[in-house]
């Protein structure tokens, strides 16, 4: 991969990367859309598809996290992908002669809160696979989707700290008709929990029109307790977090007001969703 990265940037053909984990979906398929409208009908699009074992913690669903390759092969055809990048995790994690794999980036701020106060190794992981994905692809530039918002500011830091010269661009978040956000892990949504999943879509929807009014604030505590009394009315539902913050710097705000950012993180049976939305 890093070979045919070269050769392409040699030859001058713009290069865009869409990091995912395969399972694809029409989320990841307007990713790659996006990609191909940044480099252009000459430029190269590659979608890596590896489903990273270092951003996932014991007991969480490395395991059991849905992989087709082949479907996926055939969506990226359809696409107009040039080059999907589907490495195994030898290739990925080399145990070599003098050690296993050693190396990690992490970022040490915007991490710290939210999804990375949820699952603290998740991160550190999500940074160091997508900086080798940067290094073996040469792209210049990479699709994040703002359903993980807080992954995509964290990419953002990390490409600005750490000098890569690829330019990150943050593509919005696709739905299903009756809100939810498409993802990989609503597949293990089974009978009634699919419906159930749709309480994370309306809370957003109940918070935003409660900052409706211009000029409007509230507690955060106050619209805080008001959306977790909401969340308990949907049975299979399990708050894990929720946030209030700025988007610019993800940093929790006490008042909230139109502008302000939300994002929550909610078990519906066994599945940990989530989501996010500008107020
Ligand atoms: P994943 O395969 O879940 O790791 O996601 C790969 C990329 O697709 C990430 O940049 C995600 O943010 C993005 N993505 C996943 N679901 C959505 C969605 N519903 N809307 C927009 N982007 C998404």
């Amino acid at each position: 991969m890093q070979r045919l990265g070269r050769s392409w940037q040699r030859a001058g053909a713009r290069v865009g990367l869409v990091p995912t984990m395969g399972c694809l979906h029409d989320a990841h398929l307007s990713l790659v859309r996006r990609a191909r409208r940044a480099v252009g009908p000459r430029g190269r699009v590659v979608v890596s598809i590896y489903v990273n074992p270092t951003q996932f913690a014991p007991g969480e669903d490395f395991a059991r996290y849905p992989r087709d390759l082949a479907r996926d092969c055939g969506l990226c055809r359809a696409a107009g992908v040039d080059v999907i990048f589907a490495p195994s995790d030898r290739q990925m994690y080399a145990r070599g002669a003098d050690g296993d794999f050693s190396t990690f980036v992490s970022e040490e701020s915007l991490a710290r809160g939210m999804e990375g106060a949820a699952r603290p190794t998740h991160f550190r992981g999500v940074t160091t696979v997508v900086a080798k994905l940067f290094h073996l692809v040469q792209p210049e530039v990479a699709i994040f989707g703002a359903k993980d918002y807080q992954q995509a500011a964290i990419i953002k830091r990390m490409v600005r700290d750490l000098n890569f010269p690829v330019k990150i661009i943050v593509a919005p978040i696709r739905r299903e008709r009756d809100g939810l956000a498409m993802s990989s892990r609503n597949r293990y949504l089974t009978g009634d929990l699919r419906r159930q999943a749709v309480v994370l879509w309306q809370a957003l929807q109940r918070a935003r029109a409660a900052v409706r009014p211009p000029g409007k604030t509230i507690p955060a505590a106050r619209l805080k307790a008001a959306l977790r009394r909401f969340i308990a009315r949907t049975p299979a539902a399990r708050l894990d977090y929720m946030e209030f913050f700025d988007p610019a710097t993800l940093t929790p705000v006490a008042k909230v007001r139109r502008g302000v950012h939300l994002a929550l993180a909610v078990f519906v049976g066994g599945t940990r969703l989530i989501d996010n939305t500008r107020l």
